[in-house]
């Protein structure tokens, strides 16, 4: 089978590497067709390279099909006796760390609710491999940290411009009940989830799909991955503080200037905390 791909883009692809270990037609962690067909099907790999082309970052990404491949589910850094036991399972080596490249080894797509295996999702599940690595690395602990800090100040600063207070989220029928049992931290991400889902630009935040504010910033990695920046809405949107009879109910703000500003500010000062992330990330192996 003869290569498409012109090689001058290939060398400049911010996805240096790509490839497939393990023989996808048997069993693996990979177990849905549909997950089976976006990365190995015909010119998957090549659709995947060119759909992360935005990012400057050094990737190199494995997708590998075995038995027992599920239980490598987000570990985040990969441990040597990891590393292997699914050499063992190949039957083959594995590639090695490259200091400037976060190299990562996709073993399955489980874990989260299951969506399907497109670049976005990849993109997606490299966030959660990163948030395991947080436990496990200082410096990815810290950057992994202020990201979620600065992404969680643009959220309270949103529902700030619409005089939103943590009050305003509370369950509408039994307030008392409902602060006691889910306590202030509960409330406050209730309050930035709503924020998110009103100024949110890509489709999980746009559909409502979101379920946390760390998905909302691994929709955020993969937004800047994918497209080479993030991005609020920039004009007024209600933000939804409950449901009556079906209907949401909520909030709008006046306050145009406010969200052009928080929303401009956004998309440059996130970024930055990304790249740093994604640079204290690189040198290692990432399973998820
Ligand atoms: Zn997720």
């Amino acid at each position: 089978m003869g290569m498409t791909l012109n090689l001058s883009r290939i060398v400049e692809a911010p996805v240096t590497d790509i490839g497939l270990l393990g023989d996808f037609a048997k069993p693996g962690g990979f177990t849905k067709r549909a997950d089976k067909a976006l990365v190995a099907g015909p010119g998957r790999l090549e659709a995947i390279q060119q759909a992360w082309g935005k990012t400057d970052h050094d990737f190199r990404l494995y997708f590998a099909q075995f038995r027992g491949g599920r239980n490598y589910a987000e570990q985040g850094i990969a441990k040597p006796e990891q590393l292997a036991d699914i050499e063992q399972r190949l039957g083959k080596p594995l590639p090695k760390a490259v200091p400037d490249a976060i190299t990562v080894i996709f073993t399955n797509n489980s874990g989260d609710e299951w969506r399907p295996m497109t670049p976005w999702i990849i993109a997606h599940r490299l966030g959660h491999a990163l948030w395991r690595g947080r436990l496990q690395d200082k410096r990815i602990g810290q950057d992994a940290k202020d990201l979620e800090e600065v992404i969680t100040r643009y959220l309270d600063q949103l529902s700030d411009a619409h005089g939103l207070e943590d009050r305003h989220f509370q369950t509408s029928r039994r307030p008392a009940e409902t602060y006691s049992l889910y306590g202030n931290t509960q409330i406050k991400d209730r309050r930035r989830l709503a924020s998110a889902h009103a100024y949110g630009t890509m489709r999980s935040a746009r559909q409502g799909d979101l379920r946390n504010v760390s998905e909302f910033t691994f929709e955020t990695l993969a937004q800047y991955l994918l497209t080479g920046k993030v991005a609020l809405n920039d004009k007024p949107q209600m933000i939804v503080t409950h449901h009556a009879w079906g209907k949401p109910q909520g909030s709008t703000t006046r306050d145009a200037g406010e969200v052009e500003t928080l929303s401009r500010d956004f998309g440059y000062e996130v970024p930055q905390y990304i790249d740093n992330l994604l640079e204290a990330a690189k040198g290692k192996i990432y399973l998820m």
